[in-house]
């Protein structure tokens, strides 16, 4: 990075405006449905919720309570309501964080210290993990010196007895995504809670891209495997708003079976010259526009706008499931959520996925085994004719069976 000079005299809004709006021009154009990552397009009635809501916030702080009751009453409720979909016994508490990978670090910091106080592990203590599972817990494994212990899946989901038998008397967590990120596909969670209860671990579900998009999906009809505090041993879930909950970045939720579990959670530091300093989660400072907006889109949707919204999401996959299988596309296990993912025998779908690129549809791939990835939102509805058109453009372009071959060109 080269060192910039502050610009020495301020310059009006609109002319910042125009600015920002140039640089944007290179950026992938979302809202009209053709990104199926980073962005869950709910649509402008719910972006203008959301934008209100943060603006309405943006100054305020989510780390002084006391000072903004707001907040605090806007966390609670948010929290509420979360465990209230996750089907969380009387009891049980949460927090929001910042996203997944701070949800999920928070579960498992409270993991462990939970395990210092009521376990006696042998250190260094590990996490067993299906090969599927999200990177965040090696980032969290890394800042506490914990070992991770991916196991390979088996039939693409997570493989319970190969996970059973990795764990040791140092195993401090095992876990299980609802859905893993890159098949969408919900692990065995029911399988893996019985191990964890049996062997005294602790049981984790990533339910960060599923947390608030399954609800509502089994609302509608689908029969979705019990994965949440149903299950008798799951400890604690991550479930990340500013996905399927379409807040604004900036916001997840963490839960805990009880609040005796969540009570290992809190940072209490100090002192120091203004005595100790307690907080809920990593953060400090906490955006209250992040929390507002979770708050305000909740409210905005309602049960019947999430149902609506999750069924659109449903319908984009079924029919992209469908066309893909047309084209002979090989779709990865049995989606039921947001994500799929799909394979092909005879050509390689990475270089069917930068024809696609080239179309304009930024999407991500799988590498094992070799694969479109699509993270679908309730716009992809409105475009799925046209992605499936264009896949098929994209597949002749690279198949060597119907694609005209040099040879043909030079007779
Ligand atoms: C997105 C995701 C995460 C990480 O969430 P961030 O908000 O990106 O930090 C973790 N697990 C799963 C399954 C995810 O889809």
């Amino acid at each position: 990075m080269t060192k910039a000079a502050l610009p020495q005299h301020g310059q009006s809004w609109e002319e910042i405006e125009a600015l920002m709006r140039a640089k944007a021009q290179g950026d992938v154009k979302w809202r009209e449905g053709r990104t199926g990552l980073y962005v869950f397009n709910a649509g402008p009635d719910v972006e203008r919720v959301q934008k209100a809501a943060y603006a309405m916030f943006s100054a305020e702080n989510g780390l002084g309570p006391a000072a903004f009751p707001s907040l605090a009453q806007m966390e609670r409720e948010v929290v509420a309501i979360g465990l209230g979909l996750l089907n969380a016994p009387g009891g049980a508490a949460g927090a929001m964080t910042s996203g997944g990978t701070d949800s999920i670090f928070m579960a498992v910091k409270t993991a462990r210290d939970h395990a210092r106080t009521k376990r006696k592990l042998k250190e260094p203590m590990n996490l067993v993990i299906p090969f599927t599972a999200h990177p965040a817990f090696d980032k969290a494994a890394a800042v506490m010196d914990l070992e991770v212990r991916r196991v390979p899946v088996n039939d693409l989901l997570a493989d319970v007895a190969a996970m059973e038998a990795a764990i040791d008397e140092a195993t401090l967590l095992i876990a299980g995504s609802a859905p893993c990120f890159p098949y969408g596909l919900i692990d065995p969670i029911e399988a893996l809670a019985e191990v964890a209860q049996r062997k005294g671990v602790w049981m984790h579900v990533d339910a960060c891209v599923g947390g608030y998009l399954a609800p509502f999906v089994r609302m509608e009809g689908a029969p979705l495997p019990p994965f949440d505090f149903a299950v008798p041993g799951v400890s604690s879930i991550s479930g990340d708003l500013h996905k399927y909950g379409y807040a604004s970045k900036g916001a997840s939720t963490v839960f805990f079976r009880s609040n005796d579990l969540r009570e290992y959670m809190p940072f209490d530091a100090g002192p120091w010259p203004m005595g100790r300093m307690v907080t809920p989660t990593l953060a400090g400072t906490r955006p209250g526009g992040a929390i507002a907006a979770a708050w305000a889109v909740m409210h905005f949707l309602g049960v019947d706008g999430y149902r609506e919204k999750q069924r659109a999401v449903v319908s984009a996959r079924e029919k992209i499931e469908a066309g893909a299988a047309r084209l002979g596309f090989r779709v990865l296990g049995k989606p039921q959520l947001g994500i799929l993912a799909f394979t092909h025998d005879s050509v390689d779908p990475l270089q069917v996925h930068a024809k696609m690129m080239q179309r304009g549809w930024f999407t991500a791939a799988n590498l094992e085994p070799r694969s479109i990835h699509l993270m679908l939102s309730p716009k992809h509805n409105e475009v799925a004719e046209q992605y499936l058109a264009d896949l098929e453009a994209s597949l002749r372009d690279v198949s060597p069976a119907t694609a005209p071959s040099a040879a043909t060109y030079a007779n």
